[in-house]
């Protein structure tokens, strides 16, 4: 596992693989008529240890992300100073709101009002602002098979409603919406498809929010695809850190 290699290695094959993923955002930017500066590579770091973070962070990485609060929370703990902004982006209980108000920046997986709640009385208290994303399940579209997935989200019918829920939220800032290509329904293995039905969604929430322009699209295997859809920011997990020790 990556504990037991030599940080100097460790490193070494980081900058090689971030290199390799940098390489392929800026093909896909050029591809796409797009600036290489409006996209933003956020790195998954879930399950790979805070040794790994200190790396990316040296290497020049400045957004992290991570999926459990009970992983993330001591893993920023362990990297609190370093110039990194943190990302949620897993399924978030409430009653896990207010830790992760405490280290998140942005949270991109709001999908539902009670979350919404949780995580305005939480920053409130930490005297934080948190930048929320409404994960969109285009698996749950409105005639479709129905409910979201096991990796939740809302119906973008439902989208409207959680984002003057957000906006109105004390301590949060309406950011934009965040999708992962769906697993089954209409969407199922056409990442290209699913991203660009969720640019149509950001350009409907972005005539009422005109802030709210992040579009969080796109992994290790269909980033290309999300580039050319138009996102903002790409969160990339194996491609730089290699195969996950457990699953994440
Ligand atoms: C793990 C994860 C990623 C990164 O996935 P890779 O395939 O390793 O790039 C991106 N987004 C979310 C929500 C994740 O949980």
């Amino acid at each position: 596992m990556s504990e037991q290699v030599p940080e100097g290695e460790r490193r070494a094959e980081l900058a090689a693989s971030l290199a390799r993923v940098e390489e392929r955002i800026a093909r896909a930017c050029r591809a796409a008529g797009r600036e290489r500066g409006d996209v933003t590579l956020i790195v998954v770091t879930k399950t790979f240890p805070a040794s790994d973070v200190r790396l990316l962070a040296e290497l020049g990485v400045r957004d992290v992300a991570e999926n459990r609060d009970q992983e993330a929370a001591p893993k920023a703990e362990a990297c609190a100073g370093l110039p990194l902004r943190w990302h949620f982006v897993g399924q978030l209980q409430t009653n896990k709101a207010r830790s992760v108000a405490a280290y998140a920046d942005a949270v991109h997986s709001v999908d539902r009002e009670r979350l919404v709640g949780a995580l305005s009385g939480a920053a409130v208290r930490a005297g934080r602002t948190l930048d929320c994303l409404l994960q969109v399940a285009l698996d749950a579209e409105a005639g479709t098979a129905g409910a979201a997935g096991p990796r939740g989200g809302a119906a973008p019918e439902r989208v409207p409603e959680l984002a003057d829920a957000v906006a109105a939220a004390e301590g949060l800032r309406l950011a934009g919406l965040m999708t992962v290509a769906p697993l089954s329904g209409p969407y199922a293995g056409r990442p290209g498809e699913a991203f660009e039905r969720l640019a149509e969604i950001s350009t409907r929430l972005r005539a009422g929010h005109p802030a709210a322009n992040m579009v969080s699209a796109g992994m290790s295997a269909d980033l290309e695809e999300a580039v050319a859809a138009g996102a903002t920011h790409v969160r990339v997990g194996s491609a730089v850190l290699g195969v996950r020790p457990r699953l994440g």
